[in-house]
């Protein structure tokens, strides 16, 4: 047996595992077992040989120990929202965070302390009743974790960066089993690492967030149009956002009307062009600056309003439910959106096998702009659009068909990409160099060192990994 092989694991240590746990020890016989080890991509059926399911840091570094003495591979879950399916292994021990999710503020309000396997409803419902938030995802299921570690890109971007940007500290359960501290002070290099190099340093138990104050509503802006116009539409919501305040974030998202009775019924089945964005600031003025993205022409809908923060936060929940779907999706980042580029992304577009599919063009530009390169693990900013590919499916024998398609789409978009790609969008991880292309070889190697302090002999390797220099 070579020295990385698993070791055969004895009913003795599997007892005297589930014996120290403040929480549970899942094995297949397990009445909960099957349930824990779904996760969001329907592509994904790993049986991992083990589930911790985790209550509090000694749990956690009493699972990573015992995965590096039993040379088992380990994978992390949070809120299983990634796309590649990081969170569960096959065989190995599958450290489930999902119910370590509480939430604690400063009585100043100037702080989140939110544990490593929350979701973000966690956050949002903790905060936004105190008129506070910190920037998070579209999706109220996404994991902190997973979201935050690779950069998190989401409504408040505009004025307040990244979720990464605004990670203060984090509690660090490392590959040895010891609890560090990451902070400007305390193994700054790992803080540093933490804000975009992903999972590969360790288990992060606790997150420390930089809070920013929030109206009691604010305005989200969500004009309708048929697809069939988008060649006209996005070189007027291009220039639009141009000058726009900063305030405003958003994206350009195709997608289908769904068959639900929350639509109109003439619209079921509709492919359209949302322009959707929130405007970080008072809904009054924020309907003001969102009206000309209102009046491109006649919408087919428009779901556009003033409204708590953590309703816009539940908006797009239901049409991406866990488990349901299968998918692939990856990201380039775009050097511009000029009219040609526009032109190939519908063409593109309009070849999609299924009319599940997404696909979005995130206007970037900012407070996460402004956010020097090597300042953080993220990498490059500059990039002033994100196009965002989203196969999505239902029946696995589309797979194929599905998958080429995404390829061969975001390998045509290269001749208008910076090169660069977003991590949290990641297809199926099956790109050795991915990781080294979407951060630039200045940052990788940087994120290399301190994988190698952290984690030498990378027992985390599940995530988009970074080897140990
Ligand atoms: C429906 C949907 C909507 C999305 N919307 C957005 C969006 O608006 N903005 C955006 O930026 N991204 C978005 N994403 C992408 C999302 O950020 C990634 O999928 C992210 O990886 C999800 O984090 P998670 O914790 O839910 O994932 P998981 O699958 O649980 O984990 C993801 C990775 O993080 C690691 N990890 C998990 N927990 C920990 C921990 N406590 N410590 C260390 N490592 C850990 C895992 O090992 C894995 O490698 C979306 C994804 C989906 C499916």
């Amino acid at each position: 047996m070579s020295d990385k092989a698993p070791k055969l694991i004895d009913s003795g240590a599997i007892d005297a595992l589930r014996s120290s746990l403040r929480g549970e020890l899942l094995d297949p016989a397990h009445a909960g077992y099957h349930e824990a080890r779904v996760v969001w991509n329907a592509m994904i059926d790993r049986r991992p040989a083990l589930i911790v399911r985790c209550r509090n840091a000694a749990d956690v570094a009493a699972a990573v120990s015992f995965a590096r003495d039993h040379r088992l591979v380990v994978a992390v879950r949070s809120g299983g929202h990634n796309v590649a399916g990081y969170a569960v292994c096959d065989g190995g021990v599958m450290i489930d965070m999902s119910h370590m999710n509480a939430v604690r503020l400063s009585p100043s309000l100037d702080r989140a302390f939110v544990e490593g396997g929350a979701q973000w409803r966690d956050v949002d419902m903790a905060t936004a009743p105190f008129g506070r938030a910190t920037p998070g995802g579209l999706i109220s299921a996404t994991g902190v974790a997973g979201l935050t570690l690779s950069g998190g890109i989401g409504w408040l971007r505009g004025r307040h960066g990244l979720a990464c940007d605004n990670l203060v500290a984090a509690d660090v359960v490392t590959a040895e089993g010891r609890l560090v501290r990451a902070s400007e002070t305390e193994n700054a290099d790992l803080l540093w690492a933490l804000r975009g190099g992903g999972g590969n340093f360790g288990v992060v138990v606790g997150f420390e967030f930089r809070l920013h104050e929030i109206p009691s509503e604010l305005m989200f802006c969500a004009p309708i149009y048929p697809e069939e116009r988008a060649n006209e539409i996005l070189p007027r919501w291009r220039d639009f956002m141009a000058t726009a305040p900063e305030r405003l974030s958003g994206l350009a998202e195709f997608s289908t009307i769904p068959s639900d009775p929350a639509y109109p019924e003439e619209c079921w089945g509709r492919r359209v062009l949302a322009l959707a964005h929130v405007y970080d600031g008072p809904a009054e003025e924020g309907e003001r600056v969102i009206a000309p993205l209102r009046a491109f022409g006649d919408t087919l809908l428009d779901f556009s309003g003033a409204m708590p923060y953590c309703t816009i936060q539940t908006l797009y929940d239901a049409i991406f439910p866990k488990g349901r779907d299968r998918c692939y999706w990856k990201s380039t980042y775009l050097k511009g959106l000029d009219d040609e580029v526009i032109r190939d992304i519908t063409s593109r577009l309009s070849q999609r096998p299924s009319d599940m599919t997404f696909a979005s063009i995130w206007k970037f530009g900012g407070a996460m702009q402004r956010v020097a390169p090597d300042a953080s693990g993220f990498g490059d900013r500059s990039a002033p659009f994100m196009l965002s590919l989203d196969a999505i499916w239902a029946d696995a024998s589309n797979d194929a068909a599905n998958i080429a398609w995404v390829r061969d789409a975001w390998t045509a978009m290269q001749r208008h990409s910076t090169g660069r790609l977003y991590l949290n969008f990641p297809g199926l991880g099956e790109d050795a160099s991915l990781v080294r292309n979407a951060l630039g070889e200045t940052t990788y190697d940087r994120l290399r060192e301190v994988k190698r302090r952290f984690d030498p002999h990378n027992l985390f390797r599940m995530n988009q990994n970074i080897s140990p220099a």
